[in-house]
Formats: C-alpha cells, structure tokens, sequence
C-alpha cells in the first residue's frame, strides 16, 4: 500500500517523495483513487486524518494534467473551508504538494481587505480556497465567476453548519455548474450534514474513518 500505486502523475508524487510520505492514510486511500476517477466523495474524518491531501491531490494531478493557462475571475477548482486558518493550512498544502506544477492558487477569506484578493483573482487562478462569507461578497461584486468550475470542495462542513453558514453555503451551491465533481468532507455526520450531502452529491464513494 504505497503512493506508487496510486495513480498520481510525476510531478505529483516527487512532491510526495520530498515530504517523505510513502503510505496513504486510510482517508487517502480509500478517497484517491475513487476520486482519480471522478467519482464524488463523502469522507468522514477528522484533522489528522489527512483530509487535506485526499482533497488536494486529485485536484492537482487533474489540473497538473493539462496545462491551461487559469483564465481571470474562473477558478477550475473551489475549496471552501469554515475558517481563515483552515483555508491557509489548506493553500499550504497546495503549495506543497503542488510545488512541481505550474499551478496558481488564490485564497480569499474575511478579516482583511479585498485589494489583494481581487488582484489575485484577476492574474487568474487554477484553484480557490475560500471561506464562505467572502466568496459570497466577492462573488456579488464580479470578481469571482464559477462557470469554469469543474471540482468543488466543502471542507469541514459539519462547522460550517455550526457556525451559521448554511444560508451562505446554499447561493454559493446554487452557482455551482451542474456537471462537476464534488468532494464533501465532515468530522461528524448529523442528519442536516447528510441532507446538505445528499443535495449536493451524486452517486458518492462513502468513506468513514
Ligand atoms: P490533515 O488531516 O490533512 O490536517 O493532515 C495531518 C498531517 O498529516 C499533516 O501534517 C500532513 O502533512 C500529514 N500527512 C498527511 N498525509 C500523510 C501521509 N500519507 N504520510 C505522512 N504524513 C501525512
């Protein structure tokens, strides 16, 4: 049970190789290759468990695979997290594992002023980290277009219930292209995450570790 046997391209598992990792988690392993074949995912785990590479690894190897240039404003990709913290752990994994690629991600988050996230979104960005209140905000302004997405993410959803983000999460979901993949990750599984799961999951691998 090894990365080799995961069919990640090269750039992909020399970043893998760097960080030492040689065997999958459970979430990774059950989540990767299921993912690799664009199958939507329901994976509960915890922190610790690597969720965030079984998030960021199918998202680079399919992005690292064709080389297109991010046009402004149009992510491919959308992962949205409950917190800033969680959204830059999350940058920080892309940035690592994504380090062989010619991949650029942007994150946005509240707290801070947009100036720079805007800019950064109108260079163009393959992949974006978001938490939910300012996508919203920079979604209402133009600056942020989904119709490119092809993958979305919702990291740690059972929080973001938690923290009140239903509302927000529902406009966000109802921009969301019709065909995409989607990946939805939570530590817990009470039945209003199952019910957001379910609206927006087809066909999911479930996976519990
Ligand atoms: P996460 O659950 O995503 O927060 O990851 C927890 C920690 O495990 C992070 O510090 C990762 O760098 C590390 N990690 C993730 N996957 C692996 C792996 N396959 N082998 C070794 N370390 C890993």
């Amino acid at each position: 049970n090894t990365f080799q046997e995961i069919e990640l391209i090269a750039p992909v598992q020399r970043a893998l190789a760097e960080e030492n990792y040689k065997t999958p988690t459970p979430i990774q392993a059950q989540t990767i290759p299921a993912a690799l074949q664009g199958h939507d995912i329901l994976g509960c785990a915890q922190t610790g468990t690597g969720k965030t590479a079984a998030l960021a690894l199918p998202i680079l190897n399919r992005l690292g695979k064709n080389n297109r240039k991010a046009p402004p404003n149009r992510p491919f990709a959308l992962v949205l997290a409950p917190t800033r913290e969680l959204a830059i752990q999350i940058g920080e994994s892309f940035e690592t594992y994504g380090r062989h690629l010619r991949l650029r991600h942007v994150l946005v988050y509240g707290g801070v002023s947009q100036g720079n996230q805007v800019r950064a979104l109108n260079r163009g960005a393959h992949v974006l980290i978001a938490t939910p209140g300012r996508l919203l905000d920079l979604m209402n302004q133009g600056h942020i277009n989904l119709e490119h997405l092809e993958t979305f993410v919702l990291d740690e959803a059972d929080r973001m219930l938690d923290m009140g983000f239903l509302p927000d999460l529902k406009r966000i979901i109802s921009q969301l292209p019709a065909k995409r993949q989607s990946l939805f990750f939570s530590a817990t599984l009470a039945p209003k995450i199952t019910e957001l799961a379910q609206s927006l999951l087809k066909n999911p691998v479930s996976v519990n570790v």
